[in-house]
């Protein structure tokens, strides 16, 4: 998928060697790419996107549950989330194929809006199924694999008799109890800016799920502006900016990863004037990161504060 995975393990089970670790995870992470990944041309994905059938087809249940996760958050954003953005995602530049780093002509923005909406696919669970509207929409659940690989680590680990771990897909990660210190670990956030690499805030998580979305490391500028890689599938473009970054953090959970994952994108996609009212009516603990004259300022939802204070409460226990 284009991306890094990191995996601790503190207190490990009896006979867990490195090299098993490895093993494990890669075996793991080689399924989901398998299923979902758009940038690997013989995963289920990519072969469902090349099928230009307007029939039912079956999927795997593992691809249905991914797919059915995206339709579900497509619903609560009104949109803002669409699995079915992959046009204009590859329009743009953000994509497995070439990176042009300039803005598409207006028509064929335009062509690949007409390709683009949630609402042109259903899903059927048993068998699963999946039928589209037209022949040429092209499935992209990006925004999601990296929260699927998380949790299907997490899921390994589990069966393993692991109960210490911190298991990322780049910046989506499942924790279960302390690190090798006895500590709960340590989630750093980063100043949201690709020049500096350095940690705005440490969250201290046991038990959970995070995923942080920012604008701040995949975009392109031209014409002096900055285009990001989320879109607003309602306009076809890059949305512009006022936020940097969005981290959701959830309990524990079997797809609570991808939740936060998918959360994070969306939250992202609906921006500062949106995003925070959407987190606070979801009842998610989310923490914003906004870009502001020079600087950055924070806003974050009460659930968030919640957390926060229960967290150093118990760090003076
Ligand atoms: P981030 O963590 O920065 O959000 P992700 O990889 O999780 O990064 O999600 C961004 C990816 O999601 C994009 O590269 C694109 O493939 C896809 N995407 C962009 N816009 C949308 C959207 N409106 N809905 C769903 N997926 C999107
Ligand atoms: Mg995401």
């Amino acid at each position: 998928m284009g991306t890094y995975y990191a995996v601790k393990v503190a207190r490990p089970p009896a006979g867990l060697t490195p090299e098993a670790l490895r093993a494990g995870i890669e075996r793991v992470l080689g399924g989901v790419i398998a299923t979902l990944s758009t940038y690997d041309a013989s995963s289920e994905l990519s072969r469902l996107n090349r099928n230009p059938s307007t029939d039912w087809v079956p999927v795997s249940d593992a691809l249905r549950q991914v797919l059915a996760a995206g339709q579900r958050l497509g619903a609560v954003s009104d949109g803002a989330f669409d699995i079915t953005v992959g046009p204009l995602v590859n329009l743009w530049g953000f994509g497995p194929g070439a990176h042009a780093d300039a803005v598409p002509a207006p028509e064929l923005i335009r062509a690949a809006r007409e390709r683009v909406g949630y609402g042109k696919l259903e899903l059927r669970a048993d068998p699963a199924a999946i039928r589209r509207q037209r022949g040429d929409l092209y499935i992209d659940l990006s925004a999601l694999g990296e929260g699927e690989g998380a949790d299907r680590m997490a899921a390994w680990l589990e069966s393993i008799g692991a109960t210490d771990y911190m298991a990322a897909v780049a910046g989506t990660l499942r924790v279960r109890g302390k690190n090798a210190a006895g500590r709960p670990w340590g989630i750093a956030i980063e100043v949201p800016d690709p020049e500096q690499r350095s940690v705005q805030r440490i969250l201290p998580v046991t038990d959970g799920a995070v995923s942080t979305s920012g604008d701040y490391r995949n975009f392109f500028k031209a014409g002096g502006k900055r285009y990001s890689h989320h879109i607003d599938p309602h306009t076809g473009l890059p949305v512009e900016q006022h936020l940097a970054s969005v981290t959701v953090v959830l309990p524990a959970g079997t797809d609570s990863a991808r939740r936060a994952d998918g959360l994070a994108t969306t939250l992202m996609v609906m921006g500062a004037a949106r995003g925070p009212a959407l987190a606070e009516a979801q009842g998610l603990a989310a923490y914003f990161i906004l870009r502001e004259n020079q600087g950055f300022r924070e806003l974050t939802t009460t659930v968030f504060q919640q957390i926060e204070h229960s967290a150093s409460a118990n760090e003076r226990k």
